[in-house]
């Protein structure tokens, strides 16, 4: 459920007007809910409320410093990828010490700053990688943290460029090799074996792989507990949600409205499906959803530059493009685009619809029918809160976006758009081209 719905005629995130944001801040801009980041928050937290959980909010869904401090009021701690992951994190005033550092390629000043930021968890994906945080950590007469990050071999069956927990994949290592490999850390001096680490994929609509994952390692979470005195399982991020229905979804009543076997994977089916097989492990239980938090709460708000009738083809032209939002052109991904003013009188119109940006793949939705809009018109990319911005690019020179946040009635901007200047500003001409 989110907090985005029509008053009225009008698109609103909760008590503002998003027709309000869009003639104080421009487009294109993101605009986040923190209402429905809290709900989501909590409604995760209550559905596993048995279990001593952490959620680590996955930073890279959406990484704005006013986001991150949400979740850190809420309690959250963070899973980072990137020593910029954690600058954000400590900018931002949230826990260092409770979050986990993951990522295939960790390099040497990225171990020694989460060395120094006293992080709960290296998340370790190979053995030169546990053989590199050893050598760093010794350099600093330090022990590290560590969780290696099994890779299960289970099909999230999601999309293929966000399926992780393959053995085709490049992450984690093999269930089979896994014992191996903490035996190698055991050896290692400047090493603490803390935890134990999996996520399977993004976007899941399903509970099965989750269980498949976790009972196919849990024999072995128990074998580290018993040998290394393990403090905790980390299950991942993964939980989907709903992007063909974005705004009906908003609703209780489109969740009532389903059959069991056709409703989307809720946290509370999740929570009530995986407590019973983590609870008697007795260990504390990481997650580290990103998308499923912040996901629904955010939209991208964007003006319609031009209606262009073709012969047997409609185009909107937006002033959002694939820079603003790749999810489309990367991941064929669907977002569903709504009028910020809704209007019953107007004809439906046929349209593809495509950003500005000098490439084909610039289409956000192809034969889409939505009410006829008209030039400087705006509307509404549903479900835009994750990946949305962190993904943004200056491709074409066109600048990053803005971002709004809003509360109850209350919005404010928590990122300026960006400025030709600011996108220039480390660019230099050197001498020799200088005559
Ligand atoms: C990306 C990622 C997540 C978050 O995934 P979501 O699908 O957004 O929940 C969690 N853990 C790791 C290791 C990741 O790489």
């Amino acid at each position: 459920m989110h907090q985005f719905s029509y008053v009225g005629n009008k698109l609103h995130c909760e008590g503002v007007d998003l027709a309000e944001v869009a003639a104080l801040h421009g487009s294109p801009t993101y605009v986040y809910s923190a209402a429905t980041i809290a709900d989501n928050y909590r409604r995760l937290a209550a559905s596993l409320s048995g279990l001593d959980l952490r959620i680590c909010y996955a930073n890279k869904a959406n990484s704005n410093l006013a986001v991150l401090r949400h979740f850190a009021n809420l309690g959250a701690a963070f899973d980072l990828v990137s020593a910029g992951e954690l600058q954000r994190v400590v900018a931002a005033g949230g826990r260092a010490q409770d979050s986990v550092f993951a990522g295939v390629g960790k390099t040497e000043a990225e171990i020694k700053m989460a060395l120094e930021a006293g992080v709960y968890g290296f998340h370790v994906e190979s053995e030169p990688e546990l053989e590199r945080i050893n050598h760093v950590a010794g350099r600093l007469g330090m022990r590290a943290p560590i969780a290696i990050r099994i890779n299960p071999d289970v099909d999230a069956k999601t999309h293929a460029k966000i399926t992780t927990g393959k053995s085709e994949n490049k992450f984690g290592i093999p269930l089979k090799v896994a014992a191996a490999a903490y035996a190698a850390a055991a050896k290692l001096p400047h090493l603490e074996i803390r935890g134990v680490q999996m996520h399977i994929g993004s976007q899941l609509t399903t509970v099965a792989p989750f269980v498949e994952a976790v009972k196919k390692v849990l024999p072995f979470v128990l074998e580290l507990k018993a040998t290394y005195g393990i403090q905790y399982f980390s299950v991942g991020g993964g939980i989907g949600i709903v992007y063909e229905d974005a705004l009906a979804s908003g609703a209780q009543a489109w969740w009532d409205g389903k059959a069991e076997g056709e409703r989307p994977l809720t946290p509370e089916v999740y929570g009530a499906t995986l407590q019973p097989l983590l609870a008697p492990l007795g260990l504390k239980i990481l997650l580290e959803p990103g998308r499923f938090l912040v996901g629904n709460a955010g939209v991208l708000v964007s003006r319609v530059e031009y209606l262009k009738r073709g012969s047997g083809r409609n185009f909107i032209i937006l002033d959002a493009a694939m820079n603003d939002l790749v999810r489309p052109a990367m991941y064929e991904a669907y977002h569903e685009i709504v009028p910020l003013a809704r209007d019953s009188a107007r004809p439906a119109l046929v349209a593809d619809i495509v950003g500005p940006v000098c490439e084909s793949g610039d289409c956000f939705a192809k034969a889409r029918t939505l009410q006829e809009v008209r030039e400087g018109e705006f509307v509404a990319f549903m479900s835009a809160g994750a990946y949305g911005y962190t993904m943004a690019s200056r491709y074409n020179t066109r600048a990053l976006p803005a971002e709004v946040l809003v509360s109850g009635n209350r919005f404010e901007l928590v990122n300026t758009r960006e400025s030709f200047e600011a996108m220039v500003a480390s660019e230099r001409i050197p001498s020799f081209l200088k005559s």
